[in-house]
């Protein structure tokens, strides 16, 4: 039998259930298990705790795919998974087609993530919906090593279109696999797939996209765009494709500046304006570095009533969290400067390793500095079709305050 045999006492996380074991943590391989094996993980003592994938190369020796030894892992195990992520997504059975929604329908929307890895019992493996095409993201040799079995399950269950990969991450590094992309059924996506999201439609680029296309985690916190948009000067900053900002104008903001670094995100975002009827007359494209550009517009003393600060992850790992703190006050800062007496800051932070209290200082201390005060008005993190495993709880990486500038 091919086992992995804990080290003394190292059991305790996986009793409670935490699905990765370290490399440290491992006394011996038993049985010469091949990369992305599923192997039988054992106490010191010998007792069956679980079952998982093996990754000899990760740091992450081992991840679990179940607790119940009565549960084989095969093509079975991974329909039953699928299972239950559509169904705690509501979409289960005729719920689970890819029927475009009905245009009238407002709150229809046509992209999800159906499976979020670990969360969702299935760790190194993300499916997302958009539209009638899936892309998914295999980002282990667990994962990988069942690619054909889960591609068939997908297929089965929910007949897309077709199946794009988009496992060009650098994570697969850690585990010794090669980034790959490209279709793995059905139909190549188009170039630009047209989704809806609520009110707003946005194109997205599926094979070039970030992540798989867009920030889907964002999704519910967009939606918030009516509560606060209305007649506002709206600074879109880190636009990406222009999601918080279509959404602010649809919104009925009165100005929209979108500001990325990357010209072709915001040819597309120009696009998504386009796409939803919005008056280009209102709209701002700036590319350039968001730190560079908003200190300019401190100085030429610009103002907005409404900011969004969603910056790139600045934290790959934990001895880059001071200087991704100076980042994050920084922005934060120039934000809080350029905002109008009564103006809202919606700040993020992506980066999984900066922990909700430090994010919170950090917003505290920028305001601080600005010479600013201000309270939270509001806590968000990411969309709901991105669970957290309660036993997981480094699936926790999106955070965000709204805060309201009092003085
Ligand atoms: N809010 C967006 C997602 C933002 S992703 C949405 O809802 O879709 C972060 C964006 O920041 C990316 O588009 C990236 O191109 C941009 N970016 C990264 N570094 C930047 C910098 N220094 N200045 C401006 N934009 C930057």
């Amino acid at each position: 039998m091919k086992s992995i045999i804990l080290r003394e006492g190292r059991e305790k996380s996986l009793r409670r259930r935490h699905p990765w074991i370290f490399s440290g943590a491992i006394a011996r391989v038993e049985g010469d298990p091949k990369s992305g094996e599923t192997v039988e993980i054992k106490s010191a003592a010998g007792e069956w705790l679980a079952r998982g994938s093996y990754s000899p190369r990760s740091q992450i020796t081992v991840r679990v795919w179940t607790f119940n030894a009565a549960e084989e892992i095969g093509p079975e195990f991974f329909r039953a998974r699928l299972g239950i992520a559509l169904e705690s997504r509501g979409l289960l059975g005729s719920a689970a087609s890819f029927d475009r929604p009905h245009p009238a329908d407002e709150g229809a929307q046509s992209a999800l993530r159906l499976v979020n890895a670990e969360s969702d019992g299935l760790p190194g493996i993300i499916v997302d919906r958009y539209a009638e095409f899936l892309v998914i993201q295999l980002l282990t040799t667990g994962a990988e090593y069942w690619r054909k079995a889960l591609v068939s399950e997908l297929e089965r269950t929910l007949a897309p279109a077709g199946m794009y990969e988009r496992s060009d991450v650098d994570v697969r590094e850690k585990e010794g696999l090669e980034k790959r992309s490209g279709v793995l059924a059905g139909g190549e996506p188009p170039d630009l797939l047209e989704i809806r999201e609520g009110p707003c439609r946005f194109l997205v680029d599926l094979k070039r996209g970030h992540k798989t296309g867009f920030y889907l985690d964002q999704r519910e916190n967009r939606a918030l765009m009516p509560e606060y948009a209305a007649e506002a000067e709206v600074l879109n900053c880190f636009s990406y494709t222009g999601g918080f900002g279509v959404a602010a104008l649809k919104a009925r903001a009165a100005r929209v500046t979108n500001l990325d670094s990357s010209a072709q995100v915001l040819d597309l975002a120009r696009r998504n304006f386009d796409l939803n009827g919005l008056d280009q007359s209102k709209v701002e494209y700036v590319a350039g570095d968001a730190f560079a550009v908003l200190r300019e517009w401190r100085d030429a003393e610009r103002r907005f009533d409404l900011v969004i600060l969603d910056p790139p992850k600045f934290v790959e790992s934990t001895s880059q969290l001071t200087r991704a703190s100076r980042g994050y006050k920084d922005i934060n800062l120039l934000a809080f400067k350029l905002l109008r007496r009564g103006g809202v800051l919606f700040t993020f932070s992506c980066s999984g390793l900066m922990s909700p209290e430090l994010f919170q200082k950090i917003v505290a201390d920028a305001a601080l500095d600005a010479g600013r005060e201000a309270r939270i008005i509001r806590r968000l993190s990411q969309a709901a079709d991105h669970p957290t495993g309660l036993s997981f709880p480094e699936a926790s990486y999106l955070k965000g305050l709204v805060c309201k500038v009092a003085v």
